[in-house]
């Protein structure tokens, strides 16, 4: 089969499988090379069958018979363990399309970027740990960093990279996520279905909670950083419900573009696989007259404290955006399992940087050791507060 050689990197969550849906829709432009999961044998295998994928991996390692005998008959090659992920990123293909979530995509990602692919970026969290490793593999082998969020694939379409000082500010657009209209006392009663009930985006369930508590916008804050390098003062966020604008880049001369759109993640995927070209997607067109109005306020920093803990660790750099990641995910993971509830996964990450504080971070083996002690004092944290 001809076409840009595409390699999936989480192919079974919301953004893989909203790409699975775009280029079946492009038959030849894009072949697959290898689709990764981390649980799901089913949808992997169906994902590897419709598309013929040439390696399918699946990170259980338990589940290797399983996706084995799924695929019998295909000439998929099949692998299982956090090495046979690692080693899809590896496998040549023009493209990877990084959808883990979570730090957990950060292996696969560097194997990605070592051989000099170029990378289409959904999984911030990577960038928010690794950020500075990522970005000198990607100098050391040429690899092109093409932003996926939606935020910072509108700032990347509308920046002018040749000129960045010409750059006031980069403006971060939030819906504000289920709860931003919903007081104190009643997010503290929060359930995850609360959480996860998105007024505008349909997502995988640690996004969708990292967007209740303004987390997510300030891990997007961190990742703008990594890709647009305009530092922490020329950065800023501002809340708008309709999520038409994806975000505004203000220039020098009091000029501010915007990339505007529906809210449908198939738009940025596009971009980024077809990059420099553009292509048709089925996405509904936007109809300004239909929305009517277009609203903004500002972020509330006292209900949504997450928020202000993000901007306190980008300015202090060094190891406390990789800490901020790593106690988020373990936060929210315990949400989810319902053992703390949602107020405290924003006091549970608080504690955890006030604990470890923040130290120069260089070099990958500094960054998965800082990593991992997040996570077992994050652990730790949890337990003390487990209801
Ligand atoms: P999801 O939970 O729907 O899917 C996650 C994918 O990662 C699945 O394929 C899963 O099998 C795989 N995975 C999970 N843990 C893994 C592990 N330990 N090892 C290997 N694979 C693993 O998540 P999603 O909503 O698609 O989000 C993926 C990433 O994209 C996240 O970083 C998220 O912040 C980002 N993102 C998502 C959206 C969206 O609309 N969903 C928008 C912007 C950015
Ligand atoms: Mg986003």
């Amino acid at each position: 089969m001809s076409g840009v050689s595409l390699t999936i990197l989480g192919a079974t969550g919301s953004v893989g499988s909203q790409t699975l849906d775009l280029i079946a829709r492009h038959p030849g432009r894009w072949r697959v090379e290898a689709l990764t999961a981390n649980s799901d044998v089913d949808g992997l295998a169906a994902a590897a069958r419709a598309t013929g994928a040439r390696y399918a991996a699946i990170g259980d390692a338990r589940a290797y018979g399983a996706l084995k005998a799924a695929l019998a008959g295909t000439g998929t090659e099949v692998a299982a363990g956090a090495d046979a992920v690692r080693e899809a990123g590896a496998r040549e293909a023009e493209i990877v399309l990084t959808a883990i979530v979570g730090a957990a995509g950060l292996a696969p990602t560097l194997a990605a970027v070592a051989r000099g692919a170029r990378l289409a970026i959904a999984n911030k969290e990577t960038l928010v740990c690794a950020g500075p490793v990522v970005r000198a593999a990607a100098r050391a082998s040429g690899s092109v960093l093409l932003p996926v969020d939606s935020e910072h694939n509108a700032i990347f379409q509308v920046f002018d990279h040749a000129a960045p000082q010409r750059v006031r500010k980069v403006v971060l657009t939030a819906s504000g996520g289920p709860f931003r209209q919903w007081d104190r006392a009643a997010m503290g009663q929060a359930s995850v279905k609360d959480a996860c009930n998105h007024p505008v985006w349909s997502m995988g369930a640690k996004i969708s909670i990292d967007s209740a508590t303004l987390m997510n916008k300030g891990l997007e804050l961190i990742e703008a950083e990594q890709l647009f390098d305009v530092g922490p003062d020329r950065l800023d966020v501002i809340v708008h419900p309709q999520s038409v604008v994806h975000s505004m880049v203000e220039y020098v001369d009091g000029s501010v573009l915007a990339q505007m759109g529906t809210p449908d993640m198939r738009i940025p995927i596009a971009y980024a696989l077809a990059w420099p070209e553009r292509v048709e997607t089925p996405c509904a067109r936007l109809d300004l007259a239909a929305i009517g109005n277009l609203s903004f306020e500002a972020p509330d920093l006292e209900r949504f404290p997450a928020l202000a803990l993000a901007w306190a660790a980008l300015r202090a750099g060094g190891s406390a955006p990789c800490i901020l990641n790593a106690a988020n995910e373990v936060a929210v993971a315990a949400f989810i399992a319902g053992q703390v509830g949602f107020l405290d996964i924003a006091d549970i990450v608080a504690a955890v940087l006030d604990r470890l504080g923040s130290a120069p971070l260089e070099g990958l083996e500094a960054v998965l050791a800082a990593d991992s002690a997040a996570r077992r004092t994050t652990e730790a944290v949890v337990k003390e507060r487990a209801r």
